[in-house]
Formats: structure tokens, C-alpha cells, sequence
């Protein structure tokens, strides 16, 4: 197994380690189900018109029709349908037992006030049938799902006015590097924007994580065991960009193996973005990521974004494309995973975009997906298929 895999692994036997909630169901988008959401009816609940129409008995589809009332939806027929007879009824409305069909509007001549006639004998029954789309006792949604647009309407028809879901995690994030100056200053000789905050602290609130603090620090290791230590009492998890390396300045491995911290992880195996920690004491977990804005951005998607899922209790499985590269990609190391910010099309086909290595985070800004290159694979031929994850 090598090292991508090993974590992948690691990521996997995390625990689910946050608690639940109640939470509304209009604060529910974005958050973790914690519970199997159950039918309570089935659904539609009776068989239900599907177009404006007429309600008839497929038998007499050819014959001229006594129209007996209007069935708009809401309401139930008052009367019953013999032969020869039907109901003008709306989409949505109850369709009455003895119809086993419902001709459209678009395929009715009215021949007097209340006589009507099919002019399409060989119509579909236009009837959504009691229970099609699911039976009471289906189990609609799963423990595990992440609440998105189509499962807030799913709970709402299954009456989950309140849903069970994990509590959002705390999080401070911290850019640590005596270079770093913020985004409204103008950089002095020697000195860097900081974009890796807005890069991480986006994404943490895009997981919908509550983000309670913001640090940018220079490498400094007592201020930088002061601030982790606040952050801790704070917040459940604690991201630090920078210092995560090797260099004399690459304070924070050394500072979580001070702090008592165990180290699940201190290198990836993928390129950008080999050193980063992963690490958790009492139930509080640090993420120590590169500084280089691109080996950050790898290191969230690929790593911190599914061990976070998996902590709160998230089934999450990014989807992978198997695609055709339209250019050739070569690399003279094939030692580890390599990540290339591309372009995908609609037709599949992944393009090359410039992108200059683990400081060129304006490339991703023209990417769309992220291209996998695997441990050992040095070329990959036009026309070849590779794996790329969309962005
Ligand atoms: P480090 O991981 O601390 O060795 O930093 C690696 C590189 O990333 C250096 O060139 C840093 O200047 C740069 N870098 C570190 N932190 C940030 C940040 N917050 N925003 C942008 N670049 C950074
Ligand atoms: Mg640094």
C-alpha cells in the first residue's frame, strides 16, 4: 500500500466523533443526516392525475362522454363515474376509483356543455399510481447523507419538520510564516500575501463548519504554542497552513508532538503537497497543511475535506471521471500521486492549462478538475484515459 493509499486507509477507520442535533428543517441544507429518514405514507398517496383532463373507463374511450363535475386538486369526486361518464379533473387531483384512465385536455373536443369526447383512442392512462414513487416504511434517505437541494424535499414530503443531524464542528484556522502579510497590505521586499486563509477558511465554510477564529502568526514557537493552545480551548479542530516542513522555521510538528498530540500522518504521497500533519489528542484534531497555496489546496481536497466528512459522521465519496486527455503528460519522477489543476469538457475530454507547480494557485482558477497522475505512471499518451476529479 503506499503512502495516498495508507492514509485513504487511516481516513476510513476515523470515528464518527461529533454529537447530534435537532436541528429546523429549514437549517438543515448542508449538514450531516443522522438518521434514516422513513416514509410515513405512501407516496403519491392515492392515484393522481398526471395531466388536466378527463377521468373516464378506458372502455368507453371511444364514446361520447357525460361530464359530470370538475375535480380540481385537493378535492375528491362527490359522485360516482358509471359508463359513458367522466369528470373533468386537474393535474394533482384524486383520480376516482372506477377511472382507470385520464385523456388530456389537448385531446378533448367538447361537443356540448357537458358531453365531451376522446380524440385519441389510443392515449396513455396518465395516472401516477398510488405508491410508485415509494411505499411507507422505505427508507428514503440513509444515516450519513449530506443534506443538499434534492434531500431538503425529500424530508419535507416525508414530514421531517425537525431532522437529527451531526453538530457543526468548531474551527480555527491559522497561517502560520513571518513573510505573510495581510490581503489589504502591499508587500514588502521579502513579504507574501496571505491567500492560504481565504483559501482554507472557503472551504471549511463551504463543509459548512462553523469557523471561530482566524490567525496569521509568524514563525515564532512560543506564539505559536500560546495561540494553538487558545485555539484548542475554542474550537474541535485546529487547520494551520505553513511551518508544516522541514525547514528551521517549520514549527508545528514539533509543536503537537510537545502538546501530546498522536500523528496519524506527516507526509501525503502526493505532489504538490508532501509534508502535511494529521494528528488528534482528546478528541481534537490538527490539521498542519503546506504553505505552498496549491500543495494547501491538494492536501484540503484529497485529504482534510474526506477525514473531516468521515469525523462527522459523513458517508462522502468525491467522484473520480475516468476521461481522454487530449495532450501528452510526461514527468520525470513518478515517486508519488501527482495532482494537475486541468480543464474537462463536455465531451470528456481533459485539457493541459499552464500551471507552473505548488505556488501557481492562479492556475486553478482556470481549472475545472484536478488530473490524477498515479505513483509510478511518468507519461500518460493523448488519448490515453486518466482519472480526474471535477472541482
Ligand atoms: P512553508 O510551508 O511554510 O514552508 O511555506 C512554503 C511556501 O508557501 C513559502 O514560499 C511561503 O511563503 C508560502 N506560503 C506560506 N504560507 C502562505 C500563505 N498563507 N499564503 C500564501 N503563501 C504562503
Ligand atoms: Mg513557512
Amino acid at each position: 500500500m503506499n503512502q495516498f493509499e495508507e492514509i485513504q486507509q487511516l481516513i476510513s477507520n476515523l470515528p464518527s466523533a461529533f454529537l447530534t442535533e435537532k436541528v429546523l428543517l429549514e437549517d438543515a441544507f448542508n449538514r450531516v443526516l443522522q438518521e434514516d429518514v422513513i416514509a410515513d405514507l405512501n407516496m403519491p398517496p392515492f392515484n393522481k392525475s398526471a395531466m388536466d383532463g378527463y377521468a373516464c373507463q378506458l372502455e368507453d374511450i371511444a364514446n361520447e362522454l357525460e361530464v359530470l363535475e370538475v375535480i380540481n386538486a385537493g378535492k375528491i369526486a362527490s359522485v360516482k363515474i358509471g359508463k359513458n361518464q367522466c369528470v373533468k379533473i386537474m393535474t394533482g387531483a384524486a383520480v376516482p376509483t372506477e377511472c382507470d384512465c385520464v385523456f388530456m385536455v389537448e385531446d378533448a373536443e367538447e361537443l356540448s356543455e357537458n358531453t365531451v369526447r376522446c380524440t385519441n383512442t389510443n392515449t396513455k392512462k396518465n395516472i401516477c399510481y398510488l405508491g410508485e414513487d415509494y411505499k411507507k416504511g422505505e427508507v428514503l434517505l440513509h444515516k450519513g447523507e449530506l443534506i443538499t437541494v434534492p434531500q431538503m424535499a425529500v424530508l419535507a414530503g416525508a414530514g421531517y419538520a425537525e431532522v437529527l443531524v451531526s453538530k457543526r464542528p468548531k474551527v480555527t484556522v491559522i497561517a502560520t510564516g513571518s513573510e505573510l502579510v495581510s490581503p489589504a497590505e502591499t508587500p514588502k521586499p521579502g513579504q507574501i500575501r496571505n491567500s492560504n486563509s481565504s483559501q482554507v477558511v472557503t472551504q471549511l465554510e463551504k463543509m459548512n463548519l462553523e469557523v471561530v477564529d482566524e490567525l496569521m502568526l509568524v514563525d515564532d514557537y512560543e506564539l505559536l504554542t500560546n495561540s494553538f493552545n487558545k485555539a484548542l480551548q475554542a474550537s474541535d479542530f485546529v487547520v494551520f497552513t505553513g511551518g508544516a516542513s522541514v525547514g528551521d522555521f517549520d514549527f508545528i510538528p514539533g509543536i503537537l508532538k510537545e502538546q501530546g498530540f498522536k500523528i496519524y500522518w506527516d507526509h501525503t504521497g502526493i505532489k504538490p503537497g508532501n509534508p502535511m500533519t494529521f494528528s488528534e489528542n482528546k478528541g481534537k484534531f490538527v490539521f498542519g497543511l503546506s504553505g505552498n497555496p496549491v500543495s494547501s489546496f491538494a492536501q484540503f481536497e484529497l485529504i482534510a475535506k474526506p477525514a473531516i466528512y468521515k469525523l462527522i459522521g459523513a458517508n462522502y465519496k468525491p467522484l473520480r471521471i475516468k476521461a481522454r486527455m487530449n495532450f501528452t503528460f510526461q514527468r520525470k519522477k513518478a515517486n508519488r500521486l501527482a495532482i494537475i489543476p486541468v480543464v474537462i469538457d463536455n465531451e470528456g475530454a481533459i485539457s493541459e492549462i499552464p500551471f507552473h507547480g505548488s505556488a501557481h494557485i492562479n492556475a486553478l482558477a482556470f481549472a475545472n478538475a484536478l488530473l490524477e497522475v498515479p505513483l509510478g505512471i511518468s507519461t500518460i499518451q493523448t488519448n490515453e484515459f486518466a482519472y480526474v476529479r471535477p472541482l
